[in-house]
């Protein structure tokens, strides 16, 4: 866990953890850890997450899972935030192997790697892998039973494909934001672009914005992306689709 999580990282993760607990007990908790581990255990020298970082992954999650004691259809809200949750970082991690250089979602122009907004071919690949996996996990654990009105242990098939769908909708509205809103700095001293003004910079500098919105950050970016995936993951629900009861 130390190296995933730093000390305020951790009791974020918790304060996520306990909420999804208290609202949908072991199952809900499985699904949390199937996002978290998989996630962690595929990103590579990122460091470890902080406690922004985890409530711009888990905050949708953890309310979601908390409002599904009231109202089952937000089990699917609560599965589609983590499957986004989990397309973006598995994305972003097994696109880092792919051959061909990323093009930016918008116009399609070749960007370095890791640079926001871009996408490819592989990378998109493992973000439906990623969501898949997250609504695969939540339905085999029974945490969408009550959502899709399924009973005994393995259920809510029947509701993998919206929470997958809604998945990686949420992931390509990441890219989406990432290639438009989000802030974007330059370093004129050493030349380095990045998301964040802070970078390792042999001359002490920070970078200056250049592009984008101040206030959106990667994190915002991040919460976004789980909110899309999370709405678009409860639609069948809300308009009634035969093989879901209404939220
Ligand atoms: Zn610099």
């Amino acid at each position: 866990m130390r190296r995933w999580l730093s000390g305020r990282g951790a009791l974020a993760a918790l304060v996520v953890g306990g909420a999804v607990a208290a609202g949908g007990g072991w199952r809900a908790l499985g699904v949390l850890l199937a996002f978290f581990v998989s996630s962690s255990a595929l990103t590579r020298g990122g460091g470890r997450r902080g406690a922004l970082q985890v409530a711009a992954n888990g905050g949708v999650a953890a309310v979601a899972a908390l409002a599904a004691r009231l109202a089952p259809g937000a089990w699917l809200a609560f599965a589609g935030a983590l499957a986004a949750a989990a397309a973006d970082t598995w994305s972003t991690e097994i696109g880092r192997h792919s051959p061909t250089a990323p093009r930016l979602v918008t116009t399609g122009r070749r960007v370095s790697p890791g640079t926001s907004g871009g996408v490819t071919w592989l990378g998109s690949a493992g973000g439906v892998a990623g969501a898949v996996f997250v609504a695969a996990a939540a339905a085999l654990l029974g945490a969408l039973r009550g959502a899709a009105g399924g009973a005994g242990w393995v259920g809510g098939g029947a509701a993998l494909w919206p929470v997958a769908v809604g998945g990686v909708a949420g992931a390509w509205a990441d890219s989406l934001l990432g290639a438009t809103l989000q802030a974007r700095y330059h370093c004129a001293a050493c030349g380095a672009d990045g998301e964040s003004p802070l970078h390792e910079c042999p001359a002490g500098r920070r970078g200056r914005r250049v592009a984008g919105l101040a206030w959106m950050t990667n994190d915002t970016v991040n919460l976004a992306a789980t909110v899309v995936g999370a709405l678009v993951a409860i639609l069948p629900a809300v308009f009634g689709v035969p093989a879901l009861p209404s939220a």
